[in-house]
């Protein structure tokens, strides 16, 4: 086995048939670029002949429907739906279920599976638009991902978000201050500004987690929210009242700290 992709398309006159053809494609030919380059074939095909009134029938649901849309953007298909118009005779695409036993749908069937036999490799496809984007969007999240694992900076926001994405984080200028620590939180201003680190309630270090979370001088306002328990803050971001909650307290330690 050598894992090529075979295509072939048989032609009748009258259920009769009058010619096959058979193609072996290059290994990185998808079916469905198998499929399409048969039906580019029979088309360049019924063209060359002049036939008048041709049915071309396909198992391939997927390459009918490229055909049949509108807003196909793929070269290589539009190049086939030109070709249709252009003809002057009548090219109509039909579809078949394969494995039904259907004379022609079989027939080309086991000439697709022999041609991969063939030494001759007939046509190659090259490394499609979408195959590169995706390999290199994949590689630079990889490579973001490695630097992200291995960077000693934003250890705070890695608690939050372990894991790159090109998701964007839905942050303000008071959430922001959760995810990275940075801002009002007394942790923060310890370390850059010189200032105390304990909490303004003198109880516990003044870091996101405990302002928020269990600080008793936001505890009436926290309780009000009659959000579950025990829920970290991660998911408690998620919801709206406990965001506006957040802005809250952040702004009023700013008031704090400014007067
Ligand atoms: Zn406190």
């Amino acid at each position: 086995m050598n894992g090529r992709v075979g295509c072939a398309f048989v032609l009748y006159v009258d259920n009769i048939e009058m010619d096959s053809y058979m193609f072996n494609l290059s290994d990185n030919c998808s079916v469905f670029m198998a499929e399409v380059y048969a039906i580019y074939k029979a088309v360049d095909e019924i063209r060359t002949r002049n036939l008048d009134c041709v049915d071309i029938i396909s198992d391939s649901r997927s390459a009918l429907m490229a055909l049949n849309s509108l807003r196909e953007r793929r070269n290589f298909i539009n190049e086939i739906k030109r070709k249709v118009i252009a003809h002057q005779g009548t090219i109509n695409f039909k579809w078949v279920r394969s494995h039904r036993g259907t004379v022609g749908n079989e027939r080309a069937d086991v000439l697709a599976k022999s041609a991969c036999e063939k030494e001759i490799v007939d046509a190659f496809f090259g490394t499609t638009k979408a195959e590169i984007k995706y390999e290199s969007k994949r590689q630079a999240l990889s490579l973001w991902q490695e630097r992200w694992t291995l960077s000693r900076k934003g250890t705070i926001t890695k608690k939050f978000f372990s894991k790159v994405s090109l998701k964007r984080v839905n942050g303000d200028f008071y959430i922001n201050q959760v995810y990275t620590g940075h801002g009002i939180f007394r942790t923060y201003q310890n370390r850059f500004f010189d200032k105390s680190i304990e909490c303004q309630c003198g109880e516990a270090v003044g870091d996101a987690e405990h302002v928020l979370l269990r600080c008793k001088l936001w505890e009436p306002d926290r309780e009000s929210l009659r959000l579950k328990s025990n829920l970290p803050l991660l998911e408690l971001l998620r919801v709206e009242k406990f965001r506006q909650f957040c802005r809250f307290v952040i702004q009023s330690l700013l008031n704090l700290e400014i007067n």
